[in-house]
């Protein structure tokens, strides 16, 4: 027992049974070979008793020892006073540099319960705060350079999601819905379509009672499902608690895509197919995609995952929206990518030239579209596939560097432009004429990204409505 926090209990109970007993720290010390101060150390937390000595007092005070450990308060009082004790033991109170109030008998009820409400308030701030979009920022560009470092690519989860799949056959091509729920079923959960999940959830998970629910099909067929399913069954298979940071809810995250993604496609059956394309000079994200029955930018984003470690070459992706800003980019490739100053990608502009923006706008979307890019840091190669959401048009492209090109469908293009952006003068800045012509009379207002600066997750379960969710477990656990 070296927790300090439980011998702040412990001390309470010791207490809160010498004064049932009606004796005086002296008095009870007399009996049990200690001195008064020395009793009230232990009281109060501060000093841990030898075992023979809570033998002793559990003797004397006329309570079996495992009461006097017990992790209760003995009563209301005393668990505000444990709390209070607690709370200014915690390193966010002691960051403050401010004083310790002794919680003792001799504070008066109210101070005691101001106190510990500011202290429960002063920790619900602090968990918030965690969430700024500054922070979130931070924590998604780490998260980029650190998966770089590991080329994307996760053996561990890699061989949980094979492990899992052989429990129920699966090795290669789409995995079938009636697939998910057999997994689920491994694991102890049912899979539940329900069309009133909460607006901020994506699945909600009863542990209780096994059963995950999730969303109804919008598509049938769909691979959204299977994925979310699979991300669901994830949190639980790696054991994930309530995060503590949003870095931390970030990884998990990123774990969950991760696991799901290599359910979908899984890495033996996908490198053999990967690398038999190859060696053909055939490869191509829309087959791999057509192969295992997942959508583009699942395919693509699954092929950073795999192409560095398997297939031996770097690689770049990019999700671009219809207003040229990054909502996702990866590379390990050396591609440069526009980054603030804090190196976040996410938000900026790509340039006009790649082929990311370029794509965007054309009518024909039943084929990839080809462009070599020639860039400040070499010559890039990239596939890109333009779609429409009711959010607007948006690109998924995959690229290598030249020499790797050929490898792929698509090297023969004849398509090649020149970007030397950051340089401005690539395709940010304006023809003189027009600028002449309209630098003094044109106010433009800025589009917000939505993504950017959307509500940023925060509380027990980051980004979802807690009470809305616990309502809904209720009304269906009855059920
Ligand atoms: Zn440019």
């Amino acid at each position: 027992m070296n927790d300090s926090s439980d011998l702040i209990t412990l001390g309470r109970r010791i207490r809160h049974h010498r004064k049932l007993n009606g004796l005086t720290l002296d008095q009870l010390g007399a009996r049990v070979g200690v001195v008064g101060s020395q009793l009230s150390l232990i009281e109060n937390g501060r000093r841990e008793p030898k075992l023979s000595l809570l033998q002793s007092l559990a003797t004397e005070l006329g309570v079996p020892v495992p009461d006097l450990l017990s992790a209760e308060a003995p009563d209301a009082r005393t668990a505000l006073e444990i709390e209070l004790a607690k709370a200014q033991q915690a390193p966010l109170y002691a960051s403050l540099g401010l004083p310790t109030v002794p919680a003792s008998r001799s504070l008066p009820l109210e101070t005691l319960e101001s106190l510990v409400g500011l202290h429960r308030e002063l920790r619900r701030r602090a968990t918030e705060s965690i969430a700024t979009p500054e922070e979130a920022r931070r924590a998604n560009t780490e998260n980029r350079l650190a998966m770089r470092l590991k080329n994307n690519y996760l053996p561990d989860l890699e061989q949980l999601a094979e492990e899992t799949l052989a429990t129920v056959g699966h090795s290669s091509g789409a995995l079938t819905h009636r697939s998910v729920s057999l997994l689920a079923e491994n694991l102890g959960f049912t899979l539940i379509y329900v069309d009133n999940l909460p607006h901020s959830a994506r699945s909600v998970t009863d542990l209780e009672n096994g059963r995950i629910y999730l969303p109804p099909a919008s598509i049938p067929g769909g691979h959204g499902l299977r994925s979310m399913a699979l991300q669901a069954m994830a949190h639980r298979l790696l054991g994930h608690q309530p995060p503590q940071s949003y870095a931390e809810f970030l990884q998990q995250r990123l774990e969950i895509n991760y696991f799901a993604a290599a359910c979908l496609m899984p890495r033996t059956a996908s490198v053999a197919f990967l690398s038999a394309a190859k060696q053909r000079k055939d490869l191509s994200v829309e087959d791999f995609r057509d192969a295992f029955g997942v959508t583009h930018e699942a395919a693509a984003l699954r092929m950073t995952n795999l192409a560095t470690s398997h297939l031996d070459m770097g690689v770049h992706f990019l999700r671009v929206g219809e207003d040229g800003a990054i909502y996702k980019a990866y590379e390990n490739d050396g591609l440069p990518l526009p980054a603030d100053v804090t190196g976040a990608v996410e938000g900026q502009l790509v340039c006009r030239k790649w082929a990311a923006r370029g794509a965007l706008g054309r009518t024909n979307r039943t084929t990839e579209f080809y462009q070599y890019t020639d860039t400040p840091a070499g010559t890039f190669w990239c596939a890109t596939q333009t779609g429409k959401t009711d959010a607007g048009e948006f690109s998924i492209s995959f690229g290598v560097p030249f020499s790797e090109a050929k490898w792929f469908r698509g090297r023969d293009t004849q398509g090649r432009v020149q970007s030397t952006c950051p340089d401005e003068s690539c395709c940010r800045k304006p023809a003189s004429e027009l600028a002449e012509r309209w630098s003094s009379a044109a106010w433009p207002s800025a589009k917000l990204h939505a993504h950017i600066l959307a509500p940023l997750p925060s509380g027990k379960f980051p980004g979802v409505d807690e009470n809305e969710v616990y309502q809904f477990l209720e009304a269906h656990s009855a059920s």
